[in-house]
């Protein structure tokens, strides 16, 4: 029988409790033995008690959880050969031969020496007798499958490493709260996030919290007094009415020269030239800490899954140590050394200060997002050529609300300004359009929105007919647009759908028209992510969260239905990153079968000794097993084995502020559609459009297409990626590894 290791080292990362809860229980799964290295390679030096096998049970109930319940730990003696020695012989006396290596750059790069050595460290151990030479010829190499846990999101083939995108959110809700107090004080804060050779977090929080300035490792200034160009920035800042000032600072930032940037440094700068009142936080180990977002357990979940797949599959195709990376919402493997040979390359790029090459080899999102960031921090735009084509572009909500639709408004208002054009928000969505209610916006009048939920410009689901067509085409003609932005839902795109078509009517409708994708419920054709849904999804798991809290003494299983429309999205990745037992998917419906089945599914986990369950149920799932039905249902059933109670979450989910992941989507989407509209009219091209992301890249799917993408009778995009995670939440959610889960068409 095969048997896996796995540990954790390093610095910790939100989200690697999720990855050794689905190596340990994809392992057992399988029919494989796994076995925790506790304290990582510290552990695997010492053995003894530091190695022991897991069992279904032993991680339940850990996905909230920060930090890493097997622990980690920086390992002196495994930078040598001698510890590496008590490490490859530890390993064989327990019989492993392969392992789930879930760390940072350091440790995937000591695994890889580990693995080069092992043959010789095996010779040495027989040699010495420490093993015998049958022993020996059992384990004649080491196979690893890495995982990148690493706040910094730092390492090259993978688009995000374990968490990132918790760290995010830690420095974007901080960044938000002092933001208040240094508007309410008109004060100027020096806030440095980490990231020594890498400006991820500082870029992304910078663009997520609309930071005034942001100083990155990569891409210093590129003067020698950018001191005078950051004072004149924010000194105009402060004329236009800016009430604060925020200064991100990556650790590692640099000059032109290498020579370290610090806060202080800073701080004395504004000071001194400002004569501002500035002060410095230095986030620290908050950015590491707290539960994981459920991007970075959904993250650690399906890489957990692929690192265990990877090892168990006799494939020759398979590298001996490969890296389980996240590439366009696919879990891809790609050959360690390679990904670490790049990793290391950016990294001495930014040592050596060739800053063009770290910008190359970070890529060109990375590239595009630091110079979009360098736009918006502007506290007016670039005075445009006078021969430079300008346009005049209305702006709109429609549909639901849904968190970063305000982030996208304000970005669109002044990338669209910054090149000459003048942008129009009109009120309440279409209604607006149709009674004429626009207004200009202005830089600052979009000043504060980057953070807010909800839409300040006001949104309405509003079915076109009869005479709105007129007066829509009236506003256009009385407004002279020469273009549309629509931030919005599936009624938003069905309108713009409705001009497009009624264009032989109405020649005002002539225009190029794009649409930004913003719903919680994810379920537009043409985008892979719409904005608002990662809120949303955070908003549920959350509430689940505080609910599978609340029973910490009964037995109890707990009915939760969440949003989704016709979509479930929203309730697919909630259950993966709670591990709720089961889900039930407007894709899949319910019928009796699958609801008895489950019953004794909840029956046999209770009677091993569970005290919770919880049951997702997303609002279309079915029309007659509502959540009511559902939880009365198994109340009955469930006897004396458990009790029931349901939960609604309702417009919780659609509120807050964006999450970082909406704000970053939303300003870059807004970036896209500007640059799209403009494209159009240069072009005298009138091809309306929506904007998303397929697959990883950026595209625009035109109007006439959309038709074909969409499964009308179900009212939902034909093609779902988010589907094929369903096997992997199914196995995980088992009460046991024995526990046969009837596949749907079994039960049927
Ligand atoms: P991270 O994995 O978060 O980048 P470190 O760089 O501190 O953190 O590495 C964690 C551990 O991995 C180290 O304490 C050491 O045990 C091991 N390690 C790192 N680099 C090497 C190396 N070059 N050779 C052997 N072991 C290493």
């Amino acid at each position: 029988m095969k048997r896996i290791g796995v540990l954790t080292s390093g610095g910790d990362a939100p989200g690697m409790n999720a990855a050794v809860r689905s190596v340990v229980r994809t392992a057992l799964a399988s029919g494989a033995e796994v076995y925790a290295i506790y304290e990582g390679y510290q552990g695997m030096v010492e053995g003894g008690n530091c190695i022991r096998p897991m069992q279904w049970g032993n991680v339940g109930g850990i996905l909230h959880k920060g930090g890493t319940i097997i622990g980690t730990a920086r390992c002196a003696e495994f930078r040598e050969r001698s510890g590496r020695l008590l490490a490859a012989r530890n390993l064989v006396h327990n019989g492993i031969d392969s392992l789930v290596v879930i760390g940072g750059d350091g440790s995937l790069t000591g695994s890889l020496i580990f693995q080069d050595e092992w043959p010789s460290l095996i010779e040495e151990l027989v040699q010495k007798g420490d093993i015998l030479p049958e022993t020996a010829e059992l384990h004649p190499n080491l196979s690893i499958a890495g995982i990148v846990g690493s706040i910094d999101n730092d390492v090259c083939d993978t688009d995000m490493t374990l968490g990132a995108d918790t760290a995010l959110h830690r420095i974007v809700d901080a960044v938000d709260a002092i933001a208040d107090t240094a508007a309410s004080h008109q004060r100027a804060f020096v806030i440095e996030v980490m990231g020594r050779k890498c400006g991820y977090l500082a870029l992304m929080s910078g663009i997520a919290t609309a930071a005034d300035w942001v100083l990155i490792p990569e891409a210093p200034p590129n003067l020698d007094n950018w001191e005078d160009k950051m004072c004149e920035v924010l000194s105009q800042g402060r004329q236009i009415g800016r009430r604060d000032s925020i200064v991100i600072v990556a650790e590692g930032a640099q000059d032109l020269h290498g020579k370290p940037i610090s806060c202080d440094h800073v701080r004395h700068v504004l000071t001194d030239r400002l004569g501002e009142d500035a002060r410095v936080t230095i986030l620290g180990h908050v950015q590491r800490g707290g539960s994981p977002t459920a991007f970075d357990r959904n993250l650690g979940t399906m890489s957990g899954a692929t690192a265990v797949d990877a090892l168990l599959a006799h494939d020759e195709d398979i590298p001996l140590s490969s890296l389980v990376a996240i590439q366009s919402n696919r879990f891809v493997l790609t050959d360690l050394r390679t990904s670490l040979e790049k990793t290391w390359a950016v990294r001495e790029a930014v040592t050596n200060q060739d800053f063009d090459t770290a910008m190359t080899l970070r890529g060109q999102g990375y590239k595009e997002a630091f110079k979009m960031l360098r736009t918006l921090v502007r506290a007016q735009p670039h005075v445009v050529p006078a021969d430079k084509k300008r346009y005049r572009l209305g702006v709109i909500n429609a549909g639901a609300p849904a968190p970063g639709m305000n982030t996208a408004v304000r970005a669109a208002v002044r990338l669209a300004v910054d090149k000459g054009h003048t942008v129009i928000g009109f009120q309440n969505g279409f209604r607006g359009l149709i009674s004429g209610d626009g207004k200009e916006l202005k830089w600052m009048d979009v000043n504060g929105w980057a953070h807010v939920g909800g839409s300040f410009l006001g949104t309405s689901r509003h079915n076109l007919e009869g005479r709105d067509y007129y007066t829509i085409a009236r506003t256009i003609e009385e407004f002279q647009l020469d273009g549309l932005v629509v931030v919005g839902g599936w009624s938003g795109y069905q309108a713009v759908l409705q001009l497009h078509q009624q264009r032989q009517n109405f020649p005002a409708f002539e225009i190029p028209i794009v649409c930004t994708p913003a719903s919680i419920d994810n379920d537009l054709a043409g985008a892979d992510f719409c904005v608002g849904s990662d809120t949303a999804l955070n908003n549920i798991v959350d509430a689940l969260d505080k609910i599978k809290q609340s029973a910490v003494a009964s037995r109890r299983a707990f009915v939760v239905e969440v949003m989704g429309n016709n979509s479930g999205y929203l309730a697919l990745m909630s259950a993966l990153a709670s591990g709720a037992e089961r889900v039930y998917l407007p894709e899949e419906g319910i019928n009796m079968q699958d609801l008895l089945a489950d019953i004794n599914m909840l029956v046999t986990g209770f009677k091993q000794g569970k005290k919770l369950g919880v049951i997702l149920r997303s609002e279309r799932a079915n029309e007659t097993y509502t959540t009511n039905f559902i939880s009365s249902l198994f109340e009955e059933e469930g006897g004396d084995a458990f009790d029931v109670r349901q939960a609604i979450l309702g417009h919780i989910q659609q509120g807050g502020n964006p999450s970082p992941f909406d704000r970053i989507q939303a300003t870059r989407f807004a970036s896209k559609c500007v640059a799209y509209l403009e494209e159009q009219l240069d072009r005298d091209s009138v091809v309306s459009a929506c904007v998303g992301m397929i697959d990883g890249r950026y595209a625009f799917t035109p109007f006439e297409d959309l038709p074909r993408q969409i499964d009308r009778k179900n009212g939902r995009p034909r093609h779902q990626w988010w589907l094929g995670l369903r096997p992997v939440a199914r196995v995980l959610a088992q009460p046991s590894p024995d526990f046969r889960i009837l596949e749907r068409d079994d039960r049927r």
